[in-house]
């Protein structure tokens, strides 16, 4: 089975408020010490093929390129290709991008350039922390070609505090006009014990209503299938042959190593989570300790509540024979009484061999992928 490969680089060159991720303010000598502590984790790991590879933080380019591309090097040494090019994605910072860089990530072989936008829209981008201009978006999309980075792909939000129907059009369209490969357009969630769930605290009229957000999703389905743009899930479009395998296998509930702090494997039917303490990962990597941590293995109804939440996700949604030969169950008569309710209102269809959300149901995935997640109990 494919397996992937996520390495986590917590170090931003700032913080932004709605952020719940792993990360923390860029330090030198800190940065220097993780890189250490990534090394040791990374001995300590199976030697295993992998399919792709994905640098993600925090903001990964704020180390230099020459320490990223020695870090691709040694994780490619240490996880073989399966395929003559693997798939190797980076996520990069706008205001950050040098050219040079870019050329020398080419060089190490990544192949897909992942770009934190959120918007284009400089009101936006200030609300949301972030530092960079849409001319710094622009700038960074056309290094990316010039250094023939097979794939670019950039992430927006929406239902960010003050936008509206015609500022996120208009953030979808500089997009699409830039011909970027791939988009992600994520709803803002705030999580707690951020400075924006404090923020909605005091000025809840600030945040868009769940109708307010719907209508924007709605837009961004509609402009960006109009512009070429496939929608393969809930919240990520793609021209023809740029998805991002990475995260397909994550869907297709597929095996992955997550190095660093923070970060998620799943393997062998166990789910774990690094501790997301930066001094107790640095420690016991260092040390060769044990990475404290959670860990949980997914049996029976669970394991297959989980597989199915993911794959419906997607836009294939469930394929039946695959469930039926991995799992052995007829997810069909399993989960008729859930799939019999959504699809009468209209939220789910079944297709020849596939049972998966209608356009109504991306509306509310979470609820019904919830509901698949309190599964019956496997006899
Ligand atoms: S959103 Fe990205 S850049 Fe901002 S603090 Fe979080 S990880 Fe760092």
């Amino acid at each position: 089975m494919a397996l992937g490969v996520y390495v986590h680089l917590p170090f931003c060159p700032y913080l932004c408020p709605y952020c719940d991720f792993a990360k923390w303010p860029y330090r030198a000598s800190a940065a220097e010490h993780y890189l250490g502590a990534l090394a040791a984790e990374l001995d300590s790991c199976p030697r295993r093929q992998a399919a792709t590879i994905f640098l993600g933080g925090g903001t990964p380019n704020t180390y230099d390129a020459a320490r990223l591309v020695a870090l691709i090097g040694r994780l490619r040494e240490h996880f073989p290709a399966l395929t003559a090019e693997p798939e190797v994605s980076i996520e990069v910072n706008p205001e950050l991008v040098r050219f040079e860089d870019l050329a020398a990530y080419r060089k190490a072989g990544v192949t897909r350039l992942s770009i934190g936008v959120q918007s284009f829209d400089r009101m936006e981008i200030r609300m949301l922390g972030r530092r960079h201009t849409p001319r710094d978006i622009e700038d960074a999309v056309h290094s990316a070609r010039r250094a023939k980075i097979p794939s670019v792909s950039i992430d927006l939000i929406f239902a960010v505090p003050g936008q509206n129907a015609a500022t996120w059009r208009r953030t979808l369209d500089r997009a699409t006009t830039l011909g970027v490969d791939h988009i992600s357009a994520y709803a803002l969630t705030v999580e707690e014990g951020t400075p924006y769930a404090a923020m909605r605290e005091k000025e809840p009229e600030r945040f868009l209503n769940d109708s307010a957000e719907a209508e924007l999703y709605e837009i961004a389905m509609e402009r960006l299938e109009a512009a070429g743009y496939e929608q393969y899930e809930i919240s990520n479009f793609a021209r023809p042959g740029h998805r991002c395998a990475h995260n397909e296998n994550y869907w297709a509930n597929g095996e992955y190593i997550g190095i660093g702090v923070g970060a998620a494997s799943y393997l062998e039917g166990v789910r774990s989570t690094h501790t997301r303490s930066l001094e107790a990962y640095t420690e016991a990597s260092l040390t060769g300790r044990p990475i404290p941590g959670e860990s949980e293995r997914l049996e029976g109804a669970a394991r297959v509540g989980e597989a199915i939440m993911l794959a419906l996700r997607t836009s294939q949604g469930v394929r039946l024979a695959s469930f039926k030969e991995r799992y052995g169950i007829d997810v069909r008569t399993k989960y008729s009484g859930s799939i019999g309710e959504y699809t009468a209102l209209g939220l789910m269809e079944s297709t020849e061999g596939f049972v998966r959300l209608t356009r109504s149901g991306r509306l509310v995935a979470n609820e019904i992928c919830a509901a698949f997640l309190e599964a019956p109990s496997f006899a």
